[in-house]
Formats: C-alpha cells, sequence, structure tokens
C-alpha cells in the first residue's frame, strides 16, 4: 500500500473512460523503489487499462548542460529498459514536460505524476492541472517523509527538524512492493524517441556541450546501486570518522542518483539500516534530515535561489558589512577558472570543474570564500549558484540552493560579529589544516 499522505489530487476532474492510464515520469526517473509508478500499477490493474509511461524531453532546464543531460539519458535508459521487462510502454518526447503531458492526456483515463519541489516543477504542474480534463493525481516519492506530513512550514534549522522526522519516520520508511501491470493487447500508436543512441539524441538537442561529462558518474538505477553496495561494504562504518576528510573517499557519491530521481532515498534508508553503527545513524541523518530540510526549504520559500530567501538577520547583517574592505575581489570568470590568490580554493573549484563533483566538506568553505572575496553579498549569492548548477553533477537540486544559502547563514546560527561577514559564520584556510591534509587534496586537484 502507498501511504495516503503520498498522494495527492490535483483538480477535481472526473474520470474519462479513454485509452490508457498515464504516469508523467519527471522528478522520480526510475522504476524501483517509486510510489508514483506503483500507484499508477494499482490504477491500471483496476480500471483494466494499459499503463503509459511518459517522460518530456526539454532542452531548457535551469543551467542543465551536457554534463547533465547525458548522466539523464543514461538513466532513462535503464528506466526504458527495465519498463520493457514489466510490459510497460516509455513515451520520450521532446517537448516541455507540462505541455507534452496535457497533449498525451487527451486520450487517458486518469494522470499520475510524480512530485518536485523547485519554483519549475511546482509550476510545471500546477499548469498540467488546469489543462487536463481527467484526474491528476500527484504522488510524492523522492522523499521518505512527505513534506507537509514532515511540517506545515519553513523550519528553521536541522535542530527543529529533526524532531518532526524522527516522529514520524516509522510511519514512512517501509518497503514498497514491486507490482505487475494489466496487460492489454490494444495496439497503441503513440510517438516517441528512440533514446538508445545517447549521442545521437545529445547532439539533436539545444544545449550548452562546453561542460563535458565525467567518467566517474555513468547515470541510471544500477550504476546507483554499484555504488551503494560498495559504500555499504566497504564504507559506511567509518563514515562519522572520515565524511569530512576530502581526502578519504568516505562518501556514498549517490548525491547526482538522489538528484536525478535514480534512486529512492526510502531504498537507500532501509537499505543502510539493515547494519547499524555509528557511520549508519550518521549518514541518515545527512540523507534524512539534512537532504529533507533542504526540500522544505525550497517548498515554502519561493525566493530559495536568491538573496531575499535568507534569514532577515543574515541579510541585514551582511549588508550592514557590504562596504568593509575586502583584501581580493574576484570577477565570476575568475573565480570559474580558479584564478584566486588560495590554492586550496582553486583546488575544490577544479574538483568541480574536472570531476563533476566537489567534497562536500570543501563546497562550506567553497561558499564562504566567494562571499568574502566579492563586492555585495547578493552578487556572491549569484555567483555560488552558478557554478554549482553549471559544473557539480546533483546541482539545480533542493540541496543545491540549500547548501549555497547555508553559507549565508540559512539554517545556521547568529555567530560573533566581524568584517564582512557580520554574524554569519566564517571560515578559514587553518580551520582545514586542522581538519585533514589540505596540502595533498591542494596538489591532487591544482596540478
Ligand atoms: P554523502 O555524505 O554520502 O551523503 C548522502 C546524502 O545525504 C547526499 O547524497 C545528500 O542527499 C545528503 N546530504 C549530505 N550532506 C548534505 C547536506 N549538507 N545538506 C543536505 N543534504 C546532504 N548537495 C546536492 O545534492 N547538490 C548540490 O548541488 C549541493 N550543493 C552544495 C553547495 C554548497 C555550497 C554546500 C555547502 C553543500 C551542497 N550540497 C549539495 C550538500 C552536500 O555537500 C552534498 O549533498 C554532498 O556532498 C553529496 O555527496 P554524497 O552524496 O557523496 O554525500
Amino acid at each position: 500500500m502507498i501511504e495516503k499522505e503520498r498522494i495527492k489530487i490535483l483538480n477535481k476532474n472526473k474520470l474519462q473512460n479513454n485509452k490508457f492510464i498515464l504516469y508523467w515520469m519527471q522528478a522520480s526517473q526510475r522504476v524501483e523503489y517509486n510510489h508514483a509508478l506503483e500507484y499508477s500499477i494499482d490504477i491500471a490493474n483496476k480500471y483494466k487499462k494499459p499503463l503509459i509511461v511518459f517522460f518530456g524531453l526539454t532542452d531548457n532546464f535551469l543551467d542543465a548542460n551536457l554534463r547533465h543531460y547525458q548522466f539523464m539519458l543514461e538513466g532513462l535508459l535503464d528506466v526504458k529498459k527495465e519498463l520493457e521487462k514489466k510490459d510497460i510502454k516509455f513515451i520520450i518526447r521532446k517537448t516541455s514536460p507540462e505541455l507534452g503531458v496535457i497533449d498525451l492526456a487527451k486520450q487517458a483515463c486518469i494522470v499520475i505524476t510524480d512530485r518536485g519541489y523547485l519554483n519549475i516543477q511546482k509550476k510545471w504542474r500546477k499548469y498540467a492541472s488546469e489543462k487536463i480534463r481527467c484526474p491528476f493525481i500527484q504522488v510524492e516519492s523522492d522523499v521518505v517523509i512527505p513534506i507537509e506530513v514532515t511540517s506545515i512550514k519553513e523550519e528553521y534549522s536541522a535542530a527543529t527538524i529533526r524532531k518532526k522526522i524522527n516522529l514520524k519516520l516509522k510511519d514512512f520508511l517501509k518497503p514498497i512492493k514491486n507490482k505487475v501491470a494489466f496487460k492489454d493487447s490494444l495496439d497503441l500508436k503513440l510517438d516517441s524517441i528512440e533514446i538508445s543512441n545517447i549521442n545521437k539524441v545529445l547532439s539533436s538537442l539545444n544545449i550548452d556541450r562546453s561542460v563535458k561529462p565525467v567518467e566517474k558518474f555513468k547515470g541510471g538505477t544500477t550504476e546507483a546501486k554499484k555504488h551503494l553496495n560498495f559504500f555499504i561494504k566497504k564504507r559506511i562504518y567509518k563514515y562519522h570518522i572520515y565524511k569530512n576528510d576530502p581526502n578519504k573517499d568516505y562518501i556514498s557519491n549517490l548525491s547526482p542518483y538522489l538528484h536525478f530521481g535514480q534512486i529512492s532515498p526510502v531504498y537507500i534508508a532501509l537499505k543502510c539500516s539493515e547494519i547499524s553503527g555509528k557511520g549508519v545513524s550518521s549518514f541518515l541523518e545527512e540523507l534524512i534530515v539534512r537532504r529533507e530540510l533542504s526540500m522544505n526549504y525550497v517548498y515554502y520559500n519561493v525566493d530559495y535561489d536568491n538573496f531575499n530567501g535568507l534569514p532577515s538577520w543574515a541579510k541585514n547583517s551582511l549588508k550592514k558589512h557590504e562596504m568593509d574592505k575586502r583584501e581580493y575581489i574576484y570577477s565570476i570568470d575568475e573565480f570559474e577558472e580558479a584564478e584566486t590568490h588560495d590554492p586550496y580554493w582553486n583546488a575544490a573549484e577544479k574538483q568541480m570543474l574536472k570531476f563533476g563533483k566537489m567534497h562536500g566538506y570543501m563546497r562550506m568553505y567553497w561558499g564562504k570564500k566567494i562571499i568574502e572575496w566579492t563586492k555585495k553579498p547578493e552578487d556572491a549569492f549569484y555567483i555560488g549558484v552558478y557554478l554549482n548548477n553549471k559544473y557539480e553533477m546533483d546541482g539545480r537540486d533542493p540541496n543545491a540552493y540549500a547548501g549555497v544559502a547555508w553559507c549565508f547563514g540559512k539554517h545556521d546560527r547568529p555567530w560573533s560579529e566581524r568584517p564582512i561577514f557580520g554574524n554569519v559564520r566564517y571560515m578559514n584556510a587553518n580551520g582545514l589544516r586542522r581538519k585533514f591534509d589540505v596540502e595533498s587534496y591542494s596538489k591532487k586537484y591544482c596540478n
């Protein structure tokens, strides 16, 4: 059973006597542990109609580029293969997703979709809900606990949301069944693009090709599970000790897969919970509490992607210190090219440029220094989001906006006042030296 709190009816339309049940897959790009897909299968079986899964491939999604599109298409190819095994048709069309679903919905009895928390994802679903003439239902599958169940407001910090999450966790951290869909001999002729040749699809898209794909990360659920299994076997038991050491790859590397919905957080959490220990608890804190705090932030705060979304104390304090003298000021291009005076910062930037994933600990330092070396805090916020979303494999995620905002005081508390940062927490190179061998890290990525 899919928990009823995951399900939301987005319009008031009546069931249409039409050809198929339609699942518009957008945020949850996977077949396994996908509550929206399982719910769609239940509906198809109930009404004895075939199920069609649709994906809208737009070449205009925030700052996504070749690096991200290749990864996503590799994942979609996995989806196609897995759906074929279930005898479910997968229709991919080159279109803005909300327009694509409105068109296909004309032949559908009911449309189901998954849930996204960013403004654009909410806008697509709202627009579709106004145009689709049959029932349109959303099923939330990319969080452990549905957003509004955890909290009905924007949370102040990890400490405030943690209690709420812990109260509800056992009700939602549950396995889901992998079901078989009703089969129908109806021969539906629906146009779809062929994605088996990924390079061909990529060359037909009007996207930024300057950011190259990354070897370490190949997209798809199968790859995601390889990373997870390796992490559980070899890393998780010491995660709490080494997670903040960028020289040791003791992190899961699951963020790109989570971002594209190629793996479910419920599945990851259940797998990790099969073992126990400090490493597991520390990992689940990041995966559930920190990640779902980010979802809470972007869902309840429409200004999550700009300076205005920050808490008043942080905004006021940063503005008060806007005229403070900065020892260095860099342009967006100098940041982008890793041309600052600081080899540690440059190393972090280069790790992101080249490998598509900066270590989490360095992301904090990286963001803080952009504030310190930019004239205005608003510009620093813009630069942080821009670079993060362009180069990180996991960019454009709720975690991306919450991560940058954290550097500016979000989900943190005021600290003692100092130049440039005001009451916002400050970080310096000595802090890095105390934590780990930052010279080795810098040598590794600066060469
Ligand atoms: P692990 O340590 O293995 O953690 C497992 C999962 O827990 C992660 O995949 C992620 O979903 C979640 N998680 C871990 N740390 C955090 C955190 N601090 N906040 C929220 N969730 C967390 N994360 C992104 O997914 N995309 C981004 O674009 C992004 N940009 C960031 C920018 C800045 C400036 C900062 C400070 C943080 C950013 N983060 C971002 C959060 C965090 O750094 C990454 O989630 C983490 O490094 C991903 O690597 P991993 O999956 O190997 O992490």
